[in-house]
C-alpha cells in the first residue's frame, strides 16, 4: 500500500485496548484501571504524545480509574527542568490531569537497587566486563544465537562484591555492566542478557551526584509501573518485543507489589512532519525555526500558539482510532478536526490580508453606512457588530483580475460583485503606478442593493469581503504553511526538507473592534481562514493573528500556484 492510499483511511477498528479491559474487568482479573503516561523529560511532548495522553487519561477516565504521570527520569544527562515545567503544562492545557499522583522514576532508585542485589542473589544476574563494543559482538544476530559473557559465571559473592563497589564509584564509565543472566540463545535479542544497570557520572536534576550507576528503561519501567500498581502499561510497538523482558523481571522479583500488562499499540506519524524528539530539538538548536513553541511545530507547544485547541486535538485523537500495525495519518485530518471546532465556535470577523484600495465614486466623502453583522451564522448568541461602510475601501487583490480568466466571478472592469452585508459594487476603472501596478480601483455601488441584494433579481456570481479603508486598522497577520515540503519529510537533510515558505507575514487590514482582540481567541475571517490572536505577541491595540489554517485544504493548490 502506497504512503497516500494509507493516509487516506484513518484505522478506525474497534478499541482493542478498551476491549481487553472490558473482558478483564468482567473475568475479574483486574478491579479498577490505572494506566501511566511516562515521558522522558528530554524535550518538548508533541501531537504523538497527545495520542498518548489521550490514550491513558481517556481510558482511565472511562473506566473510573486514575492515570499517573510519571517522569522517566533514568537517563541523567539529558533532562531538564524546563521539558519538565512544559510537560505539564501541556497536559493540563489538553484537558487531563494526574491530580495527586505525580511520580518520578528516578524516586524508584534505591527500591530498584535492592531488587537487583535480590535477583545477583538468586543467581538471576552478573556484572560483565564487557566493553560496549564487545557486548555487540558477543550478542549475535536475529539469524545467530549469541556467545555467553566470560564473566556470566562469576559467583553470586563476586557479584555482589562488584556490584556494590559499582554503586561506590571504583569504576570507570562504561568499564562494568549488571545484566540480567537469561539466554544469549533466545530467538529474541532483549532476551540475551540484557543490560540493567550501566556507570554514568552525571548529575542527576533530582538525586544530584548521589548516584553513579543509573537503571536502564527494561530494568526501570516495568517495574516503576509495578511499584504503582499500574493495572496496564501502554506502550508504542518498538516495545512487543520487550514484553517478554517485562514479564520475566516482574516474574523472578520476590515480593513485586503488582504485575501490570503491557499492551502495545502503533504510534502516531503523520504526513509533513517529523516527531523524533531528536530531530525537534535540532530545529530548535539549530534556529531552524524560533523555538519549542514555534506554531509551525509539532509540538503541543507550537499547535497551541499555532491556534489549535484542545477540543479538537482530543477530536482528531479519538478519529484516528488505535491500531496494531504502523501507519501514516494525512496531517489533514488533524487541520479538519481544527476546522470543525473553529468553524462552530470562532466568531466571523472580516480581513483583507492583500488589501486594494477601491474609491466609490457614487459615495459622499464622510459618509459612514453601518451594516449589523452577526458573529456567527448559526449561533445568534454570540450577537452582532456594526461593520462601517465608507467611500473608500480594502478588497483583496486576488478579488480582482483585470483580465479575467475562464471561471474567475469576481470583480473586473465593468463587472459587479457583492460586497459582504452591504452593497453591489462595480468596477469603472483601474489606476495604475509609472510601473503599471495597479493602485486603485473607482468603483460605484448600486444604492438599491443595499444588504446584498437588487430588487430587480439581478444576480452576481461573487461575493467579496471587504473593510473600510478609514475606519479599519493594521494588523500583523502569520500566514504558516507546513514546515515541509515532502509527504514523508528526509530528515537526514533537514535544510532541503523544509518548506522555505512555511511563514509570511503581512500587514492585513481589519475590522476596528479586532484592536482588542483578546489575546488567546480565535477568529474566523470570512473566505481566508481561521485565525488566532497569538497569546505570546499579540496586545490589546496591537493584535498579531497566526492563521490556523485555510478556510477549505487548499495548501496543495496554493504550492502548485507558487
Ligand atoms: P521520541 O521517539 O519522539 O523521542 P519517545 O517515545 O522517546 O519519543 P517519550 O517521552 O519516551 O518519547 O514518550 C512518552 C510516551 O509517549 C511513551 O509512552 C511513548 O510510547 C508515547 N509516544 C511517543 N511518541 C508517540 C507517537 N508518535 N505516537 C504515540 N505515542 C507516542
Ligand atoms: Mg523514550
Amino acid at each position: 500500500m502506497s504512503d497516500s492510499e494509507q493516509a487516506t483511511s484513518p484505522v478506525q477498528g474497534p478499541h482493542f485496548v478498551h476491549e481487553i479491559i472490558e473482558s478483564e474487568l468482567a473475568s475479574g482479573k483486574v478491579k479498577g484501571v490505572v494506566t501511566r503516561f511516562p515521558p522522558e523529560p528530554n524535550g518538548y511532548l508533541h501531537i504523538g504524545h497527545a495520542k498518548s495522553i489521550c490514550l491513558n487519561f481517556g481510558t482511565a477516565k472511562k473506566y473510573g480509574g486514575r492515570c499517573h504521570l510519571r517522569f522517566d527520569d533514568t537517563n541523567p544527562t539529558k533532562e531538564e527542568q524546563e521539558f519538565i515545567d512544559s510537560i505539564m503544562e501541556d497536559i493540563h492545557w489538553l484537558g487531563f490531569d494526574w491530580g495527586e499522583y505525580l511520580f518520578f522514576a528516578s524516586s524508584y532508585f534505591e527500591q530498584l537497587y535492592q531488587w537487583a542485589e535480590q535477583m545477583i542473589r538468586e543467581g538471576k544476574a552478573y556484572v560483565c566486563d564487557l566493553t560496549a563494543d564487545e557486548v555487540r559482538e558477543y550478542r549475535g544476530t536475529l539469524t545467530e544465537p549469541g556467545r555467553e559473557s566470560p564473566y556470566r559465571n562469576r559467583s553470586v559473592e563476586e557479584n555482589l562484591d562488584l556490584f556494590r563497589r559499582m554503586r561506590a564509584g571504583e569504576f570507570p564509565d562504561g568499564s562494568k555492566t549488571l545484566r540480567a543472566k537469561l539466554d544469549m540463545a533466545s530467538p529474541n535479542i532483549n532476551m540475551r542478557d540484557p543490560a540493567m544497570y550501566r556507570i554514568r557520572r552525571a548529575t542527576h536534576p533530582r538525586t544530584g551526584d548521589k548516584w553513579c550507576i543509573y537503571p536502564m528503561y527494561d530494568w526501570a519501567h516495568g517495574q516503576s509501573d509495578a511499584i504503582e500498581h499500574i493495572t496496564h502499561s501502554i506502550c508504542t510497538l518498538e516495545f512487543e518485543n520487550h514484553r517478554p523482558l517485562y514479564n520475566w523481571f516482574l516474574d523472578n522479583i520476590t515480593g513485586i507489589p503488582s504485575h501490570p500488562r503491557q499492551i502495545e499499540f502503533a504510534r502516531l506519524n503523520l504526513t509533513y512532519t517529523v516527531m523524533s524528539k531528536r530531530i525537534l530539538r535540532r530545529l530548535v538548536e539549530e534556529h531552524f525555526v524560533e523555538g519549542w513553541d514555534d506554531p509551525r511545530m509539532p509540538t503541543i507547544a507550537g499547535l497551541r500558539r499555532r491556534g489549535f485547541t484542545p477540543a479538537s486535538i482530543r477530536a482528531f485523537c479519538e478519529r484516528i482510532g488505535l491500531s496494531k500495525r504502523e501507519s501514516l495519518v494525512d496531517v489533514t485530518l488533524l487541520e479538519n478536526a481544527v476546522r470543525d471546532d473553529l468553524n462552530a465556535n470562532a466568531p466571523r470577523a472580516m480581513a483583507v490580508l492583500n488589501p486594494l484600495k477601491v474609491v466609490i465614486e457614487n459615495w459622499e466623502e464622510g459618509k459612514v453606512e453601518l451594516f449589523d453583522a452577526p458573529f456567527h451564522p448559526d449561533k445568534p448568541e454570540f450577537g452582532s457588530r456594526p461593520v462601517p461602510f465608507t467611500r473608500e475601501l480594502f478588497i483583496e487583490r486576488d478579488d480582482f483580475m483585470e483580465v479575467p480568466e475562464k471561471k474567475f466571478f469576481r470583480l473586473a472592469p465593468g463587472r459587479e460583485v457583492r460586497l459582504r452585508w452591504a452593497y453591489f459594487l462595480k468596477c469603472e476603472r483601474v489606476v495604475k503606478d509609472d510601473q503599471g501596478n495597479i493602485v486603485e480601483l473607482r468603483c460605484t455601488v448600486d444604492h438599491a442593493t443595499k444588504g446584498g441584494s437588487s430588487p430587480d433579481g439581478r444576480k452576481v456570481k461573487g461575493t467579496i469581503h471587504w473593510v473600510s479603508a478609514t475606519e479599519s486598522i493594521p494588523a500583523e497577520v502569520r500566514l504558516y504553511d507546513r514546515l515541509f515540503r515532502e509527504e514523508s519529510p528526509d530528515s537526514s537533510n533537514l535544510e532541503a526538507a523544509l518548506n522555505p515558505d512555511s511563514l509570511k507575514v503581512v500587514t492585513a487590514r481589519v475590522e476596528k473592534g479586532l484592536a482588542d482582540a483578546k489575546p488567546g481567541s480565535h477568529y474566523q475571517f470570512e473566505r481566508t481562514g481561521y485565525f488566532y490572536a497569538d497569546h505570546v505577541s499579540s496586545k490589546p491595540g496591537a493584535p498579531v493573528f497566526n492563521r490556523v489554517v485555510p478556510l477549505r485544504d487548499t495548501w496543495a493548490k496554493v504550492s502548485a500556484k507558487s
